[in-house]
C-alpha cells in the first residue's frame, strides 16, 4: 500500500489561488479525513493526489517517489467518485471486472479476484443481476468494489456518500470504516461533514479557503484546535468565544471577564493584549453561585442532554448539560468552566496559544 505526502502543494485556476502551499503527509493504511466547507479546496487537493489536476507548484510523492507532474494514469490510485457511473447494460460481475478486463487480465486472474472483492463487500448473491434494479447501497457497494478489484495503492473518496440519505449514510460509513480495516488500504476520504470526519478518520486535515489549517487525530483537532476556524467548524454547538483583555501564560493563571476572575491553564505560551477564551459547551456547569454570570435565554431539550443559551456580558453562550438539570428562562445562573479545558486564541491571528506540551500535536501545513 500507499504512504502519500504533499508537500508546500499550491494549485492556481488563471487568477483564482484554489490551495495554497499545503503539506501534510498520509500514513501507510491510513483511513485520512479532508474536511471543511464547500470551496475549501479538499476535492482540489483529492484530484492533485489522484493526478486528475496538477499542482501549480509544490510536490506529491507516493511511497517517496515524486509524482505530482504525472497524469492519473501513472499513479495507480483508486477515484471512486460521489456518483458511482455504473454501466447499467452490464450485470454486477462485468461491472466489477471491467477494470481487469481493460488491463488485458488472463480470466481465471479475473474470476478469482472478484470472487474475492464478492466475497469482502458481502454481494456474492448479487453477482449475476443486472445493476439496474439494485438499491442505493448496493450499487454502492458494486462501484467500491470496482474500485477494491484493481488493488490499487490507495483510495481516494470525494463524498461518497453525499447522496445518501441520513440513515443510510450512517450504515455505508461504518461498512467503509469496516472494509478498511480488513484491507488496511491507504484511503482518502473528502467530507464537509464533521461528525463523519471524528467517526471515521485515522487522521483530519482541516481546511479553509485553500489552506490546512491543522491535522492530527480527530481527538487533538477537538481538545486542541489550533485556530478559531477549527474549535468553530468541529462540535456542536462550536465553541464559546469571548473576547477579552488580559494576560496568559507568563506564569499567569487566570483572567478577568466582567467581573469574574476565570483560572485559565498556566502552561500555555505567553501573550497579553487582545484575547479569546474558547469553551466547549459540554465544559460549562451552571452553578447558583459561580461568579460569571448570565441570563438563561432559552433550553433545547435533546434527550439526555440540553442545550441552555445564556445572556452574558461577553455575549451568548452556550452550555450542554445533562437534561434532569431544570433551568427556566429569564432566571440568572452562575457559569463555571473547567480550566483544564479550555482554549485561548489570539484574537488578531486567531491562532491558538498552546501550551508547550501540546504544540508538537499541531502539524500546521
Ligand atoms: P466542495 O465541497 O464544494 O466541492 P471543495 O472544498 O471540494 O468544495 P474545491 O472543489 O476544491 O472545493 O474548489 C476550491 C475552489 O476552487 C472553489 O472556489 C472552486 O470554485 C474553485 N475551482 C475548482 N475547480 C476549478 C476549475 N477547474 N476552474 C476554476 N476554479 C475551480
Amino acid at each position: 500500500m500507499a504512504q502519500i505526502k504533499i508537500q508546500n502543494v499550491r494549485k492556481d485556476f488563471g487568477t483564482f489561488n484554489a490551495v495554497r502551499s499545503s503539506t501534510f503527509t498520509v500514513e501507510d493504511g491510513e483511513f485520512f479525513m479532508l474536511l471543511g466547507p464547500s470551496g475549501c479546496g479538499k476535492t482540489t487537493t483529492l484530484r492533485m493526489m489522484a493526478g486528475l489536476e496538477l499542482p501549480t507548484s509544490g510536490q506529491i510523492f507516493i511511497d517517496g517517489e515524486e509524482v505530482g507532474q504525472r497524469p492519473a494514469s501513472q499513479r495507480d490510485i483508486a477515484f471512486v467518485f460521489q456518483m458511482f457511473a455504473l454501466y447499467p447494460h452490464l450485470n454486477v460481475r462485468r461491472n466489477i471486472s471491467y477494470p481487469l478486463h481493460s488491463q488485458g487480465m488472463p480470466r481465471a486472474e479475473v474470476k478469482a479476484r472478484v470472487s474475492e472483492v464478492a466475497r469482502i463487500l458481502d454481494i456474492e448473491h448479487i453477482l449475476d443481476r443486472p445493476v439496474g434494479g439494485l438499491s442505493g447501497g448496493d450499487r454502492q457497494r458494486v462501484a467500491l468494489g470496482r474500485a477494491i478489484v484493481r488493488e490499487p495503492k490507495a483510495f481516494l473518496m470525494d463524498e461518497p456518500l453525499g447522496a445518501l440519505d441520513a440513515e443510510f449514510r450512517e450504515h455505508m460509513a461504518e461498512e467503509l470504516r469496516a472494509l478498511h480495516d480488513r484491507m488496511g488500504a491507504t484511503t482518502v476520504y473528502v467530507t464537509h461533514d464533521q461528525l463523519e470526519a471524528m467517526q471515521m478518520g485515522d487522521k483530519i486535515v482541516v481546511m479553509n479557503h485553500g489552506v490546512v489549517e491543522q491535522f492530527g487525530v480527530p481527538q487533538q483537532i477537538y481538545d486542541w484546535p489550533a485556530t478559531k476556524f477549527v474549535a468553530q467548524f468541529i462540535g456542536s454547538p462550536p465553541m464559546n468565544f469571548l473576547e477579552f483583555e488580559g494576560t496568559v501564560g507568563k506564569g499567569a493563571s487566570e483572567i478577568r471577564l466582567g467581573e469574574a476572575v476565570i483560572a485559565v491553564p498556566q502552561q500555555l505560551e505567553g501573550a497579553t493584549g487582545a484575547l479569546t477564551l474558547g469553551v466547549r459547551p459540554e465544559h460549562i456547569r451552571l452553578t447558583p453561585d459561580a461568579a460569571y454570570r448570565g441570563q438563561v435565554l432559552a433550553s433545547e431539550y435533546l434527550g439526555t442532554t440540553q442545550i441552555v443559551t445564556v445572556e452574558t456580558v461577553n455575549g451568548q453562550i452556550k452550555a450542554r448539560i445533562p437534561s434532569t438539570v431544570i433551568v427556566k428562562p429569564g432566571e440568572t445562573t452562575g457559569l463555571e468552566f473547567d480550566a483544564r479545558t479550555l482554549t485561548v486564541f489570539d484574537s488578531e491571528t486567531k491562532a491558538a496559544l498552546l501550551s508547550v506540551a501540546n504544540k508538537g500535536v499541531h502539524g500546521h501545513g
